[in-house]
């Protein structure tokens, strides 16, 4: 079916207690891996890339890949843009036919933040294209931008207010993860998630999951999480399919062989994320 916005799929999420994971891609094997993976468990799905994802090909290639997959299946995909920085990327993503959008202001004040989101879902709303947020900073490093340093965590009643006067569909909250790889077991703080839960009634979203136990992450779909994303753990996977194959064969020069291999590796992690997010079935 043609791509679908994120918005009716992240309410069902809510509704019925899940959540939809939310995949960064990065070529075409884990476009394939992902809405493979997808399929198989009757799930809907997000693919999803960052700014540096789209630096390295165009917007309009991954989202060229991302259609052609959902064109072939039956399940709802949507396409997000991840952390998008700036107005302008946003807009970029918009007109290219991207059908759900982050702009994440969270780098600059709250009251920036307001405004750059603000000025984003009122472009976008015109067209139906769904609007995710960042407010508090995720640590570690997305892509090209550094998490915060003291307290980064959301503030139940600043994201009360910034969901009010920004009009946004959904809210990535910092609550304890980030991105990239843990050095330690990360603690999530689930009393704050509640307490956002309380008086934001729009979808959440939880950034920097590779790496948080599965039982945490339960917990805090069990608490009002509907987007969860994975970025880490689909690289690792697809880069350790390879390297296996290539050590395996060095002789090889198929690339097709080898980038099957990280394919089946990510196919494999998806289906492992889609069960842990409570999604099977819900296509
Ligand atoms: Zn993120």
């Amino acid at each position: 079916m043609p791509l679908v916005t994120t918005k009716k799929m992240l309410l069902d999420a809510q509704a019925g207690g899940y959540a939809v994971g939310a995949f960064n891609v990065e070529n075409l094997e884990m476009v394939m891996a992902v809405v493979r993976a997808a399929e198989e468990l009757s799930s809907p799905v997000i693919l999803q890339t960052t700014p540096s994802t789209v630096k390295y090909a165009g917007l309009d290639y991954y989202l060229a890949m991302v259609r052609a997959a959902a064109e072939r299946t039956a399940i709802p995909v949507a396409m997000h843009l991840d952390h998008g920085e700036s107005f302008d990327l946003a807009m970029q993503a918009l007109r290219t036919g991207y059908t759900s959008i982050m702009i994440d202001g969270s780098h600059g004040s709250f009251e920036e933040n307001i405004a750059v989101t603000h000025s984003v879902a009122a472009a976008c709303a015109p067209s139906s294209i769904s609007v995710e947020a960042e407010l508090g900073k995720v640590g570690g490093k997305e892509d090209d931008l550094e998490g915060g340093d003291g307290n980064p965590f959301t503030d139940p009643a600043q994201a009360q207010e910034f969901v009010a006067r920004t009009g946004v569909d959904s809210l990535a909250i910092a609550i304890g993860t980030a991105h990239g790889l843990y050095k330690g077991v990360p603690k999530l703080d689930f009393d704050r998630l509640s307490a956002i839960r309380s008086v934001v009634s729009i979808p959440l979203v939880l950034h920097g999951a590779s790496g948080v136990p599965d039982e945490s992450v339960r917990e805090a779909i069990r608490r009002g999480i509907c987007k969860v994303n994975f970025a880490t753990e689909l690289r690792i996977a697809f880069s350790d399919g390879v390297k296996a194959y290539l050590a395996r064969d060095p002789e090889v020069f198929d690339p097709k062989k080898y980038s099957k291999a990280g394919m089946e590796n990510v196919v494999s992690v998806v289906k492992d994320k889609i069960g842990l997010c409570g999604s099977a079935g819900k296509a």
